[in-house]
C-alpha cells in the first residue's frame, strides 16, 4: 500500500461515495464531509452503460444496481415521428448489458449504504473552510471551526468545487446554451429499452429506471444567456416541447406532465480542468475536474471509474507522487475524449435546430457509437 491511509473526501455525491467504498475495500480511512445536512437527490433516472456497470462491479455493487434498476440494451434512434432508423449503446461487457437505466436516489441509497457498511466516516452539512497543501500533509479547516489532518484530500464536490476552486484558482463552468427537461412517469407497456427521438428543434429520450417507472429527458437550446425558467412555467414549457412528437407512446404522457416540481430543468454546463487534477496532496475527481454535459450519459460512469482508479493506485505500493500522476495517466485522456465528443455533439444538435448544414462528414451516431464503444476498453 502507499504510505496513505487516511483521506479526506468532499462531497458524498456519486464521486465521493464510490471512492469512499473503494478505498475501505482496500483497507484505507475515509470521511467525507458533505455539505447538504441530509441527501435530497432529486427523483428521475440516470442512464448507466456497461462500463458504469463494471466499475460499480469494482466497488461489489453491480449486482444490486442491475436488480433495483431497469438493463436494457441498445438505444433506438427515431425520427420525431417514431420511425426507428438506428441505434446507438456500447455493445455488453462480459455479463453487463450495454445498459442500465436506475432512479438516481436508488443508485445513491445503494452507495451510501455500501458507504456506510464498509466503514466510512460521514459529516453531513459541513465543508472545508481553509487548506493548507503541505507537500507531506494538508491541515484542513471545516466550516464548524473544528480541524484535521490528512495525508490526501480528495475534491468530489461537483462542478462548482470549492476545494478545485481553492487549490487551483477560481474556474467556472460554461453554459453552453443547451439545457435538460426531465419528468418521471409509470412505465408504458410497450416500453422494452431506451428511445432516442430527434426533433426539428429538440431531442427527447425515454428511459427505463425500474421494472414500473421511467424518465423522459427533452434537450432543448434555451438561447445564449444562461435562462432561467420561473416555476409557474416549467409544466406548461416542457408539455409543449413533448407535443411535438407525434408518437404515441410520448404522446400518452403529455397530459401526465403535471407537477412543476417534478419537473427538472437544467440549463448545461461544462468544465475541463487541464492536468494535472493534483497538487502536494490534494486531487480532484468527477465533476470536479471533468463536468460534462450528458449528450452521452457517462458523467456519472467517469466520476465511479475515478474513483476506482485512485483507490486501485493508492492500494499499490508506491509512491504517492506516482500514485496522482498515474491517476492522470489513467483518466485524463478518456475524459477529455468525453466531455470533448459530448460537446461536439450538442453543438451539431444545435446546427441542425437552427437550419445550419452540419459539417461534410458530421455523423452523429457514428460519433457516439465510437466513444461509447472507446468506454468498453478497460480503465
Ligand atoms: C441533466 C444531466 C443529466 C445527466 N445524466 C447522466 C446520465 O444519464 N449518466 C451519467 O453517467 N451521468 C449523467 N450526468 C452526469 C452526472 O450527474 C455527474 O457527472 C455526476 O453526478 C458527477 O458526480 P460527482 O460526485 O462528481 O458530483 P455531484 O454528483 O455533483 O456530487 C457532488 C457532491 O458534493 C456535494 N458538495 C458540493 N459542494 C460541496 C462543498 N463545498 N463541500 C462539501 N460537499 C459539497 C454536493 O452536495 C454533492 O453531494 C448528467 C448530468 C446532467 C447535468
Amino acid at each position: 500500500m502507499s504510505s496513505i491511509n487516511k483521506v479526506l473526501i468532499v462531497g458524498g455525491g456519486i464521486g465521493g461515495l464510490s471512492l469512499g467504498i473503494a478505498l475501505r475495500r482496500a483497507g484505507i480511512d475515509a470521511e467525507i464531509v458533505e455539505i447538504q445536512k441530509e441527501f435530497n437527490v432529486y427523483g428521475v433516472g440516470i442512464i448507466q452503460q456497461a462500463n458504469a456497470l463494471r466499475a460499480l462491479d469494482a466497488l461489489g455493487v453491480a449486482d444490486e444496481t442491475l436488480h433495483r434498476g431497469s438493463p436494457y440494451g441498445k438505444v433506438k434512434m427515431c425520427a420525431p415521428t417514431g420511425h426507428q432508423f438506428g441505434e446507438t449503446g456500447p455493445p455488453p461487457i462480459g455479463r453487463f448489458p450495454s445498459h442500465n437505466g436506475i432512479s438516481r436516489r436508488i443508485l445513491h441509497d445503494i452507495l451510501y449504504n455500501a458507504a456506510v457498511e464498509n466503514g466510512v466516516v460521514f459529516r453531513m452539512g459541513l465543508t472545508v473552510s481553509s487548506i493548507e497543501n503541505e507537500e507531506t500533509q494538508v491541515n484542513v479547516t471545516f466550516t464548524d471551526g473544528t480541524e484535521g489532518v490528512y495525508q490526501l484530500v480528495v475534491g468530489a464536490d461537483g462542478i462548482n468545487s470549492k476545494v478545485r476552486n481553492i487549490v487551483f484558482g477560481e474556474q467556472n463552468p460554461k453554459y453552453i446554451g443547451s439545457s435538460v427537461w426531465r419528468y418521471a412517469f409509470k412505465r408504458p407497456e410497450e416500453l422494452e429499452t431506451g428511445y432516442m427521438y430527434f426533433g426539428r428543434k429538440t431531442k427527447l429520450g425515454l428511459i427505463p429506471m425500474t421494472d414500473d417507472t421511467i424518465y423522459m429527458f427533452v434537450v432543448s437550446a434555451e438561447g445564449d444567456d444562461n435562462p432561467f425558467i420561473p416555476e409557474d412555467e416549467l409544466v406548461s414549457r416542457l408539455k409543449a416541447y413533448v407535443s411535438q412528437y407525434p408518437v404515441k407512446m410520448v404522446a400518452d404522457l403529455v397530459e401526465q406532465i403535471t407537477d412543476p416540481k417534478g419537473v427538472i430543468y437544467r440549463p448545461l454546463e461544462t468544465l475541463v480542468m487541464p492536468a494535472p487534477w493534483y497538487k502536494n496532496r490534494v486531487v480532484i475527481l468527477g465533476d470536479a475536474a471533468h463536468a460534462t454535459i450528458p449528450q452521452l450519459g457517462s458523467g456519472a460512469a467517469l466520476a465511479i471509474e475515478d474513483a476506482v482508479v485512485l483507490a486501485e493506485e493508492l492500494a499499490k505500493d508506491q509512491s504517492v507522487e506516482t500514485v496522482l500522476e498515474t491517476y492522470m495517466h489513467r483518466r485524463y485522456d478518456r475524459c477529455k475524449m468525453v466531455c470533448d465528443a459530448s460537446m461536439q455533439l450538442a453543438e451539431w444538435e444545435r446546427m441542425e435546430w437552427n437550419g445550419i448544414p452540419l459539417p461534410e462528414g458530421a455523423n452523429m451516431g457514428a460519433l457516439m457509437g465510437k466513444t461509447l464503444f472507446a468506454l468498453t476498453q478497460p480503465i
